[in-house]
């Protein structure tokens, strides 16, 4: 496989979700092999490969003329991603608050304990990142692999569409992560569920808000993601 100065495909497609959970890929940008191959320090191969998995996904759309470009899902296709996470996260949930572990509650109140500092500090992308991907920490503690790939490619999607299309920061309001963490560690499926429900409800009504935002820059994002140097 090819492969120079250390990095993997699959590492170079999750720092590219992480970008767009920190909000630093602006939607509907073009982004080309060759810019990340020299951020990266890879072969165009190997970032061909992760362009074609974010593309499989949605994240990323081939277009005729300009290449890839980064999503920048309507409101329609965001209201079905909530549409589908409700389907999906308040039963989910409702299983962790049955099966979860000590372990499992030590992450979980861990992140929120993050999500608290970085609101406190004014970190705001790493409010969003940790906003985002508690929803895959839930995920993963299912334990059910699919549930995870699925949730990835919903929460990608949605971050990118919280940005086009929603006022708030994160699109996950204030404590309420918090208390789906509270009912779960308690065992009450049937709040924890009922919390995630209204969550994802909350998110939606965000995304209904027609406000303008200053839109990121491409070439921040790119600087951010060149590798940083080992201290
Ligand atoms: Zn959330």
């Amino acid at each position: 496989m090819a492969r120079r100065h250390g990095y993997a495909e699959s590492e170079i497609t999750q720092r590219l979700i992480e970008a767009i959970f920190e909000q630093r890929l602006p939607p509907g940008e073009r982004i080309t092999g060759s810019q990340l191959a020299e951020i990266f320090g890879v072969s165009r191969t190997v970032v061909r490969l992760s362009m074609g998995k974010l593309s499989e996904i949605g994240v990323f759309r081939k277009t005729p003329n300009l290449g890839y470009v980064i999503a920048s899902p309507s409101r329609a296709e965001a209201r079905m991603m909530l549409d589908v996470r409700k389907m999906i996260e308040p039963e989910m949930v409702r299983q962790i608050a049955a099966s979860r572990t000590e372990a499992d509650l030590s992450r979980l109140f861990d992140r929120i304990r993050a999500e608290n500092a970085a609101r406190a500090n004014g970190d705001r992308s790493t409010l969003v990142r940790l906003a985002g991907e508690f929803h895959l920490k839930l995920a993963e503690i299912s334990g059910n692999v699919y549930l995870v790939q699925t949730l990835t490619q919903l929460q990608v999607l949605t971050c990118l569409a919280i940005l086009v299309h929603a006022e708030s920061e994160s699109g996950c309001p204030r404590d309420e992560h918090s208390r789906i963490v509270t009912a779960i560690a308690e065992g009450h499926g049937d709040r924890a569920a009922s919390d995630m429900s209204h969550h994802l409800e909350h998110i939606a009504e965000e995304l209904q808000l027609n406000i303008d935002r200053v839109e990121p820059s491409l070439e921040s994002a790119l600087r951010w993601l060149a590798p940083k140097v080992p201290g």
